[in-house]
């Protein structure tokens, strides 16, 4: 029986972070993916001879290479991945639009977002200096009992709408949580989308994973596609190994798992073992958040109408912003607008793409899907797509018109290719800080550890790693 050091579960961007990080220091390491391909919530597919990602509008945390101590510079460092080999295209400027009452800009200098709060917010000006200032001060990774990160934010600044349009891209990129985050969360996100800000590398997400699968190989990381772990096994209270969805049971020292904690649960067959592993597992479940995101490519004919300088357009038409499952389908009344083209630098395409992402609700998209009736869900999927396109033309003006190809995936296309239970793409509200769990040599990394986004989660993989692991063996 084979058996190995670490085995990790999954072969998105924190599975393949933690197998660089424990490989590189030259120990056994096999990485076992459900899927055919390796990715995760971040891969792609190919239509009309075209490869469209899944998941990039942009990875947040841009650095320069002189910043050494920036996320994503020391995150390189740590995967043995020189900053040389990356080129990094950055945004030209994204906006916040309540239409109607505010825009604000903001791009990679904070400078234009301060400006444009002096401008939109005058009152607000010396408070938002002094909010900053304390998020400046507070350490984020020192383990702490769940704060309102909404009520912290009100205590500094009084104008509700400037909460909420802050509030606004913090929680589309990465909020498990209704309405509010914990206050960690919050200040992680602010600083990647705010004050570092966004960037696309050159090329595809296929480009940055075959990088991440060539720098893991490099160093003998073993990893396995199609082959999802379909059980857990346990020994006196420890991890001994895994049966494969082929059969094959593979022993371990130490295993971490990038399925997502309830999903982890779901792998454990003897009442007993999910038992230990967590008590209180699903209850969280029924409100989890999920997306729908469309792609449109447009041709030539469009693209003079299209937005030119903008990268990414957060908005919010209602009264009051709010992010939680909506009762529809989906809520086009706020969303996240993106031109994958306008990122400084990037190669002019014969086709443009812009992709829309709005909150969706993965019961409502379920019940459709298992209809007897197939056309139920896709004449679902075609009415509300007509719904979204009506509120992006009321932003961006009437440009998706010719359409050469369009494609959108909803909570249960996600939860299908992911595992992701009800596609919440941005897992459990309740996170594993310290990835701990009760068994002594299971981690969590990943999405329900709690770093979110692409650099995020590849944090994560290579942090438990540092934390847990590498001190180990
Ligand atoms: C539509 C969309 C847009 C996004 N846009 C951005 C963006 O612009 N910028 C950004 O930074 N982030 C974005 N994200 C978020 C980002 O993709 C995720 O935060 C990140 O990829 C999570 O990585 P992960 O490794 O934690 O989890 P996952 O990607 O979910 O990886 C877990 C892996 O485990 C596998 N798995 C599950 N169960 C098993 C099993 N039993 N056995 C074996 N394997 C299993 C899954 O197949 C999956 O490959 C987006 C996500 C989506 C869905």
């Amino acid at each position: 029986m084979r058996k190995y050091p670490l085995l990790i579960i999954g072969g998105g961007l924190s599975g393949l972070a933690a197998g660089i990080r424990f490989a590189r220091f030259g120990q056994k390491v096999l990485i076992l993916e459900k899927h055919s391909k390796i990715g995760g919530l971040n891969s792609y597919y190919h239509r009309q001879g075209k490869l469209l990602e899944t998941g990039l509008h942009a990875v947040t945390n841009f650095a320069r290479p002189e910043d050494k101590h920036a996320p994503l510079n020391r995150l390189l460092r740590q995967l043995k991945i020189p900053r040389r080999n990356l080129v990094l295209h950055e945004q030209i400027f994204s906006e916040i639009i309540f239409p109607g009452r505010a825009s604000l800009c903001f791009s990679n200098d904070f400078n234009l977002l301060l400006q444009q709060i002096k401008e939109a917010f005058p009152g607000s000006t010396l408070s938002f200096t002094d909010f900053v200032a304390a998020l400046d001060q507070y350490d984020p990774f020192v383990l702490k009992a769940n704060i309102s990160a909404r009520e912290y934010v009100s205590s500094f600044l009084q104008d509700e709408l400037l909460v909420e349009m802050l509030f606004c891209p913090i929680m589309f990129y990465g909020s498990s949580e209704e309405d509010d985050m914990d206050l960690s969360q919050f200040v992680i996100l602010f600083r990647s989308i705010f004050q570092e800000g966004f960037f696309r590398p050159q090329g595809t997400i296929k480009d940055l994973l075959e990088l991440l699968l060539n720098q893991y190989k490099s160093f003998d990381g073993e990893i396995e596609l199609s082959a999802g772990v379909d059980e857990i096994f346990t020994e006196n209270n420890r991890i001994s190994g895994v049966r494969t969805s082929a059969g094959e049971e593979i022993l371990c020292d130490n295993l971490i798992s990038t399925a997502g904690f309830p999903e982890t649960r779901k792998l454990f067959h003897s009442a007993d073992s999910a038992k230990t592993f967590s008590n209180s597992n699903a209850e969280k479940i029924s409100s989890r958040l999920s997306f729908v995101e469309s792609i449109y490519l447009l041709g030539q004919s469009e693209i003079k109408y299209l937005p030119k300088d903008r990268t990414i357009i957060f908005y919010n038409l209602a009264d009051k912003f709010t992010y939680h499952r909506p009762i529809d389908p989906i809520d086009p009344s706020s969303g996240v607008i993106c031109f994958p083209n306008n990122f400084q630098g990037t190669e002019k395409d014969d086709v443009v793409q812009l992709r829309v992402t709005h909150l969706a609700n993965y019961d409502a998209w379920r019940k459709a899907y298992d209809n007897k009736d197939k056309s139920m869900y896709r004449s679902m999927k075609k009415f509300w797509m007509e719904e979204s396109k009506k509120v992006v033309g009321e932003i961006i003006g009437n440009c998706i018109e010719n359409i050469v190809y369009e494609d959108s995936f909803t909570p249960v296309t996600i939860e299908r290719y992911t595992s992701k239970l009800q596609g919440a793409v941005y897992g459990s509200p309740d996170k594993i800080k310290d990835g701990r769990t009760n068994f002594e040599n299971l981690y969590i990394a990943g999405t329900d550890q709690g770093y979110l986004g692409i650099i995020g989660s590849m944090l994560s993989g290579v942090s438990m790693v540092n934390q847990h692991i590498l001190n180990k063996t």
